[in-house]
Parts: C-alpha cells; sequence; structure tokens
C-alpha cells in the first residue's frame, strides 16, 4: 500500500511554504562572481557551469555553503527494509543528482548520513528533493510508505516490499 500521511492540513502547509524564506540565496550582488569551490558562476541571477569570463568576484555559492553549514533545504529520511535496497536505493540518487544538477547547479545533495536505523539525505534545494522521491517511488512503488513534512520527506520501506 502506497499510502501518503500529511500531517499538516495543506492551507498551513502552504502559507507554511510562502513564510519560508531562503535564507542562503545572494542579496544585492552587483557584479558576477564565480564560487571559489565549486566553480559555478552567477551571472544575471542564474548560477551556471563552465562561464568563461574575465575577474568574477570569489564567492562560497549558496549550495557549497549549505553544504558546509548542514543547513539542508529539505531532508530525505530513508527507513523500514530499506538496506537490502540500499545499492540500487544510492545509483539512483546519484543519477539524479547527476541530471539535476547539470541544468541546476544549487540542486545537489550533502554527504549522506547513514545511521543505525536510517539514511538521511539531505539536499540544497527543493527541486533535487522531488526529483529523488519521485525517482524511489518510481522503483518501488507499493513497498513504501510516505510520509510528507514541512522539510522532511520520510520514505519507509516495507517488509512487503519488492
Ligand atoms: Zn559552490
Amino acid at each position: 500500500m502506497l499510502e501518503a500521511q500529511r500531517p499538516l492540513p495543506y492551507a498551513a502547509a502552504r502559507s507554511a511554504a510562502r513564510r519560508w524564506v531562503d535564507s542562503y540565496q545572494p542579496r544585492g550582488k552587483l557584479h558576477p562572481a564565480v564560487c571559489t569551490q565549486c566553480r559555478a558562476a552567477e551571472w544575471q541571477g542564474q548560477w551556471r557551469w563552465n562561464v568563461e569570463l574575465p575577474d568574477l568576484a570569489p564567492v562560497l555559492c549558496p549550495a557549497c555553503e549549505r553544504t558546509r553549514d548542514g543547513a539542508a533545504a529539505h531532508t530525505i529520511e530513508l527507513t523500514g527494509a530499506m538496506p537490502p535496497h540500499w545499492n540500487t536505493v544510492r545509483t539512483l540518487l546519484g543519477q539524479v543528482e547527476r541530471d539535476t544538477i547539470r541544468d541546476a547547479p544549487m540542486e545537489r545533495l550533502m554527504p549522506l548520513q547513514v545511521l543505525d536505523d536510517r539514511v538521511v539525505v539531505r539536499t540544497t534545494g527543493k527541486q533535487i528533493a522531488r526529483r529523488a522521491v519521485a525517482a524511489l517511488v518510481r522503483r518501488w512503488r507499493h513497498g513504501l510508505r510516505l510520509t510528507f513534512g514541512a522539510d522532511t520527506t520520510t520514505i519507509e520501506w516495507l517488509d512487503s516490499g519488492r
């Protein structure tokens, strides 16, 4: 059974989302900039790869800053009977990240946290989190129980999961 439990009423979730301000978005920057760590460049409000411009101001991009601070934009918790599927899960997450980061340099996975009873996947953006959840659901479908919170999605592998 795929069960979608939504602890927040829809209206409350919507208003929480509106209040959510991304404090990691750079503000008031006048010049194109390049991240000293990952080399992504900010140009006309967009982060891109492979921008070849001279004299870009050095900065730390929002994704590298979030990763340094451990400040996730969204967290996905993988629990339940997941361990037998771990290699497939890890491969899928890697594919999602490669596909996403190419066009959206600020959408990344932070280092995975492998705990005793769960794996915690923290992301630097909401888009990659949605894509990762979608990829896992496509693969296991009815073998999962999903719980959606404002900043955390929990995916539990059921015992009967394939
Ligand atoms: Zn960076």
